[in-house]
């Protein structure tokens, strides 16, 4: 079902679904790309359409080994195509969905990785706003992270209409954007130390619940440590973390600080954590009702259905833009630690979140066994954050 995108494209297959369009495996003068094609309501948006001609030259500008290059931008009758580098492989989102937590070093590397990619992106004045792991793909041939939808989410969410809202995904979004402040490059280390936490520990250190419950903790509550994590790259989470926009780290140094901790973590096994206990559930102040119907999780990440995608897609909505609460309603909210991880081995028995919790390690032991022939990309980034050592299975054992 070949299709012809502009006079130089031909898009072939399907190769995922997101939240902005479908992307597909595609052919042009230069060889394979994969093209995204964006969603119809997207690319009848004239002002987008706009938006994104507009930006043109910045969307294809930046090349760099760990950003996803923009070769092209095709406006084709109804059809709105962006032409990217195609990466074989699979994105950050998929591999903690199968593996729920990953080794130190794995975690690090990808990190530093993405690190790098905003290290240029920041130096050429771009700011991503959306770094998350659905916006991070892993090349299974050079084992390295690449940063994906570089300015999409400027241009897809800030409509010209203007208005203050919180656009990003609510388990990613720094504080500061939360109290209405423009978005600046501290807002990439923010969400990318969140990444960082939920690639070690499983989950997000403010996700659950309510969006506007998520967007009150980044800015009322301090993240609780992570048990097992090295000191030194603690340090790194928790100050990449500040609420402070000014007393994060700039990209370049979290990069370089990264690398250096890496070899010391060669065999570290993934953190044993559980998972917190999900706070009892209650109307958050300040949050606009979303549009849609909320799907809570397994994981951390906190889905929010915004627009109307394909139903039937297997594409995670986390996308949102909510209006921004006002400082007194964010001040009503608790102060304090945000929930902390229990100790290992004691999930609250009965809950769906413990039940779902014993599938998941049931279907570990299972995988052990044959841990050293996942699918496409898991064995080798797995075996990369071990080193030079293969990366132990996994030993859990279930509750009884
Ligand atoms: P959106 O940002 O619109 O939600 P994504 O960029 O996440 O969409 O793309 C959806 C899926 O398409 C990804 O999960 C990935 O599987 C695939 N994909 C996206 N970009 C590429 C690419 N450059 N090369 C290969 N596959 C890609
Ligand atoms: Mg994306």
């Amino acid at each position: 079902m070949a299709r012809k995108i502009g006079s130089r494209y031909t898009a072939h297959q399907i190769l995922g679904r997101g939240s902005a369009g479908t992307v597909w495996l595609g052919s042009g003068p230069d060889g394979q790309v994969a093209i995204k094609l964006l969603r119809d309501d997207l690319s009848a948006d004239q002002d987008l359409v706009g938006r994104f001609v507009q930006e043109r030259a910045a969307l294809v500008s930046l090349d760099h080994p760990h950003v996803v290059g923009v070769r092209d931008l095709v406006v084709d009758g109804n059809d709105l195509a962006l032409v990217m580098d195609l990466v074989r492989g699979t994105d950050l989102r998929s591999l903690l969905d199968r593996e729920r937590r990953l080794p130190p070093r794995a975690a690090v590397s990808i990190a530093a990785d993405i690190a790098d990619a905003l290290a240029a992106a920041h130096a050429a004045g771009y700011v991503h706003r959306d770094v998350k792991p659905e916006n991070i793909l892993l090349d299974e041939a050079t084992r390295s992270a690449l940063l994906t939808d570089f300015g999409v989410a400027k241009l897809i969410d800030e409509p010209a209409r203007g208005g203050s809202r919180v656009v990003g995904t609510p388990d990613y979004v720094a504080p500061e954007i939360v109290e209405g402040l423009p978005p600046r490059a501290a807002v990439d280390i923010y969400a990318l130390a969140t990444v960082l936490y939920e690639m070690l520990a499983g989950f997000t250190p403010f996700g659950g619940g309510h969006p506007g419950a998520v967007l009150r903790r980044h800015v009322t509550e301090t993240v609780a440590p992570l048990p097992g994590v090295p000191d030194e790259l603690w340090r790194l989470i928790h100050q990449c973390l500040a609420k402070g926009p000014a007393s994060r780290l700039r990209a370049g140094e979290v990069a370089a600080r990264l690398r250096e901790m890496s070899p010391a973590l060669a065999g570290m096994p993934a953190l044993e954590i559980d998972e917190p206990e999900p706070e009892p559930a209650h109307e958050p102040v300040g949050a606009a009702e979303p549009a849609g119907h909320i799907h809570p999780p397994a994981s951390g990440a906190v889905p929010l259905v915004h627009g109307g995608p394909d139903p039937d897609s297997a594409n995670r909505e986390t996308h949102t833009s909510m209006r921004v609460p006002a400082v007194e309603e964010l001040a009503g909210g608790a102060h304090g630690t945000a929930r902390a991880p229990r100790a290992p081995g004691q999930p609250r028995a009965g809950s769906a979140r413990h039940r779902a919790a014993e599938r998941r390690r049931r279907l570990r032991i299972v995988a052990a066994g044959t841990a050293a022939a996942v699918g496409i990309g898991l064995g080798g980034w797995l075996a990369f954050g071990g080193g030079d050592e293969p990366t132990p299975p996994a030993v859990e054992q279930p509750t009884p």
